[in-house]
């Protein structure tokens, strides 16, 4: 069992008064006040580092808060512990003739679930365990972009998380962490936001991770696929046997998971039955062979069927795909990767994938501790910035949770992302 501490309670008889000490003496920020009618107290909670503290006032005589001050006065009330699992941490404890407080968890705050532990087996100290309320998933519905003439429809395989600390490469968590919040595993939320074009032909760009993934991959991926790249296309209307090419950036798991399906008999076979599948050789050719280093992300399973069908293209070089839509090589992030650029009426769009695959990472240092190449990911990306800035480029972003487009603009030297809505 981990524990982490959430927050210390502390039963006061002023609250305005406590924050005279608490806020303006130690300096420490003021969050959220929160009245709880049903305990008859009103709380504050001041951040200190990763914990905070809780200031108790009662609103009532009656309030738990009002007995505790009059049998010991103001001071120390409860600690609250973290735990990942609060049914496992109260069966754990249980089963250490633990005297519980509740021996069921109740809904606190914020929809988490919360249970106490009787003083008399903390050393005097009331504790109280918390699981936090998991974010429900929110489906991200298909979005539409008119370029010209071509339609650009943003369409999601849902989220998963990765390590932030790989996410961010070199810069320290406490930079990455004000951008990304990260969960109790230290993991980040990403999606999985594919793109649909329908210009001369009906296009997909990169497929999400799909749905092969085993149990202990759902287990260190956290997938969030209840919504997933089959409802996605529905909602956009297109059905899979629509879609005449496939187009990947590269072939790592969470873009080209969904290039292939399990069929009823066990078998693995291309998901899109009239689609060409385009991937570049020298992509294709490290995907085929993947090293210690890379087979964390290359499973055969997801590209191979490809082949074996005859429904693969190789490209050699930056090249159209269709009217309106070409390749640009960036290397880095693997040494094949690339970039689409899509340019309908002067105007350009561009699916960043991995060169850029969050908002978060627009400064040119941030680069991934996954990309293999992250010289080149840097060389590439100062460029390519650049150029985003001045040719007004629309930016898609393949992973950020919340932002799906926007323009890189600069202002006083300082870049940062115009959200389109
Ligand atoms: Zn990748
Ligand atoms: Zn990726």
């Amino acid at each position: 069992m981990k524990v982490i501490l959430d927050h210390v309670g502390i039963a006061v008889t002023d609250l305005d008064a406590s924050l005279a000490f608490f806020r303006d003496g130690l300096g420490l920020d003021v969050e959220r006040p929160e009245d709880v009618p049903s305990q008859r107290v009103r709380a504050q909670f001041l951040a200190a580092g990763s914990a905070s503290l809780e200031l108790l006032e009662a609103t009532s005589p009656d309030s738990p808060i009002a007995k505790f001050l009059a049998k010991r006065g103001p001071g120390l009330h409860h600690i609250t512990l973290r735990v990942a699992d609060i049914r496992a941490a109260l069966q754990h404890l249980r089963e250490r003739n633990v005297r519980l407080i509740d021996d069921e968890p109740r809904t606190g705050a914020e929809g988490a679930s919360v249970a106490f532990i009787h003083p008399s087996s903390a050393h005097g100290v009331l504790v109280e365990l918390k699981q936090v309320a998991r974010d429900r998933p929110t489906p991200e519905r298909p979005k539409a972009i008119q370029l010209g003439d071509i339609e650009i429809v943003t369409v999601s395989d849902g989220f998963f998380y990765l390590d932030g600390g790989a996410m961010f490469g070199v810069v320290p968590k406490i930079f990455w962490e004000k951008k990304a919040p990260p969960d109790e595993r230290n993991r980040i939320r990403m999606a999985m936001r594919c793109l649909l074009l329908r210009g001369a032909r009906t296009m997909l760009i990169d497929a999400g991770a799909g749905d092969k993934m085993s149990a202990k991959q759902a287990e260190i991926y956290r997938f969030e696929r209840e919504y997933n790249l089959a409802h996605s296309l529905r909602d956009a209307g297109v059905s899979p046997d629509a879609i005449e090419i496939v187009l990947a950036t590269h072939l790592h798991f969470d873009h080209a998971g969904g290039f292939t399906e399990r069929a009823g008999d066990g078998s693995i076979r291309p998901r899109f039955s009239r689609a060409q599948y385009v991937v570049r050789r020298g992509e294709w050719d490290d995907a085929m062979h993947p090293n210690e280093r890379t087979k964390g992300s290359y499973f055969l399973e997801n590209y191979q069927p490809l082949a074996d069908r005859g429904v693969l293209q190789l490209v050699d070089e930056d090249a159209a795909i269709m009217p309106g839509v070409r390749v640009r090589r960036t290397g880095g992030h693997t040494m094949h990767h690339q970039i689409i650029l899509i340019e309908s009426a002067g105007k350009t769009a561009v699916f960043a994938a991995d060169l850029l695959p969050t908002a978060a990472h627009l400064p040119e240092v941030w680069v991934m501790g996954y990309d293999l190449f992250p010289l080149d990911t840097l060389d590439f990306k100062r460029a390519f910035l650049r150029e985003a800035v001045e040719r007004e480029y629309l930016i898609l972003f393949e992973h950020d949770p919340d932002i799906a487009a926007g323009y890189i603009r600069e202002k006083d030297g300082k870049r940062y992302i115009e959200k389109v809505a």
